[in-house]
């Protein structure tokens, strides 16, 4: 189920009352901290770091066969880079879909929180892409990019960089920036809806990526992309005049 970016105001109803009811919760331990200490009160909660996602779903699937109501978190949308996708998964190899009663619950993912923030930068059409290599071969990332960058579309990059992971950024504006021009609005939000949220907007050619970090996202605009004032706007179409 769905955290969304972190202010319990934007946890969807359907998500909050999943959480009161659930008798277990498991998660990321960074994505508990999302929630407010007083609907964990009581609960059997299964924290595991970030390397151990398999683990945690299988553990979640060892609670619901006991008969718990178990809830398996995910920030943003659980659905979007996040856990529903591994607990089907785990289900259809252990013969258990259709045994086990799962619902995946949806929230609102950090895209549209980061662009609500930033102002509307996905008026059109738009690519998301995870620089994150530790799951898909940098090839395939490379490409996605590459292929983005050259069809105009407006670029959302998650997971833009972590410690150890810090050339990929680089590499992908370098990419779009054979496609744009340096003066095309990038908007970069960091906790988006939570606390230190931090948004800035600039330009493909002078992006500071020393301000990206794993907790940010980037929104990289079209050729049509716009800043006005404080905010980055993407023109719903091509010929309307406003
Ligand atoms: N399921 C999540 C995505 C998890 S992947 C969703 O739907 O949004 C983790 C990446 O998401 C981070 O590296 C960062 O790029 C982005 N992210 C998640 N929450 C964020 C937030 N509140 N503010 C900015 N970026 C966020």
């Amino acid at each position: 189920m769905s955290l969304g970016p972190g202010d319990p105001d934007y946890l969807a109803p359907r998500a909050k009352g999943v959480l009161k009811d659930a008798s277990v919760i498991v998660g990321y331990r960074t994505y508990m901290q999302l929630i407010e200490p007083a609907v964990l009160e009581g609960k059997e909660t299964i924290e595991t770091g970030m390397t151990d996602e398999i683990q945690r779903c299988q553990l979640a699937i060892e609670k619901a066969l006991e008969g718990k109501d178990t809830a398996v978190v995910s920030s943003g949308d659980a659905g979007i880079y996040g856990m529903a996708g591994l607990v089907l998964q785990l289900l259809e190899e252990r013969k258990l879909l259709g045994e086990v009663n799962v619902e995946v619950i949806p929230g609102i993912p950090a895209l549209s929180a980061a662009a609500a923030l930033l102002g509307a930068p996905l008026m059109h059409d738009f690519a998301v892409i995870s620089l994150s290599d530790l799951l898909t071969p940098w090839e395939v990332i490379q490409s996605r990019v590459e292929a983005a960058a050259k069809a105009d579309f407006v670029i959302v990059l998650y997971n833009p960089k972590s410690k150890k992971r810090t050339w990929q950024l680089d590499r992908a504006i370098e990419m779009i920036s054979e496609h744009r021009s340096g003066e095309t609005p990038v908007g970069l939000v960091r906790n988006a809806m939570r606390e230190a949220q931090a948004v800035r907007i600039t330009t493909l050619s002078h992006l500071d990526k020393s301000e990206v970090d794993m907790l940010t996202i980037l929104l990289v605009g079209n050729s049509q992309t716009q800043i006005m004032g404080e905010k980055m706007v993407t023109p719903r179409g091509y010929n309307i005049k406003v």
